[in-house]
């Protein structure tokens, strides 16, 4: 477990971009906390590491952002990542709905990476094998990051 604060949200894309650089495609990538704690100001920066220059939206009403990821010869075992998954479960009722959507097919494919914000919401079919980051809201702009 890493405990980070971050001071603004500068600091927290940066350790969204830094983050990145960990990543070789097969991760799952959990983020859990409140509105506002920043897991969307995070994955600016992560897909910005990932070479992404789109601007970075909250998927919050259409629930799954695709990116493609075009780095620089970011590559494992040969193969080239691919997309970058962004889900945010926040409007979602229920596993069914998740499943029905077809929203976890990209899953543990290793030229993809998949980010959920939300993920409690799916706790019983989130894959096991998976990167967690909480976000803690603390007073003005300060936050709590931990990675697991
Ligand atoms: P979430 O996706 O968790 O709901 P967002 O990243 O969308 O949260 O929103 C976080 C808000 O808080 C943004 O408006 C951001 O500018 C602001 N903010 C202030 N300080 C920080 C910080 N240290 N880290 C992340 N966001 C911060
Ligand atoms: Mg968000």
């Amino acid at each position: 477990m890493k405990h980070i604060i971050t001071n603004n949200f500068e600091e927290t894309q940066k350790l969204g971009e830094h983050f990145a650089q960990q990543l070789r495609g097969g991760e799952v990538v959990a983020l859990y906390g409140n509105l506002g704690s920043g897991k969307t100001t995070f994955m600016q920066g992560l897909a910005h590491g990932l070479g992404i220059k789109r601007d970075i939206i909250s998927p919050t009403f259409i629930i799954m952002r695709t990116y493609e990821i075009k780095e620089k010869g970011k590559s494992v075992k040969g193969e080239v990542l691919k997309n970058l998954y962004h889900v945010d479960l926040y409007r979602i009722e229920s596993e069914d709905d998740v499943e029905s959507l077809g929203l976890l097919e990209p899953l543990n494919q290793p030229e993809n990476i998949v980010a959920i914000e939300w993920p409690d919401k799916i706790e019983n079919i989130l894959p096991e094998k998976r990167i967690d980051i909480y976000f803690e809201y603390l007073e003005g702009d300060k936050r709590q990051i931990t990675i697991g």
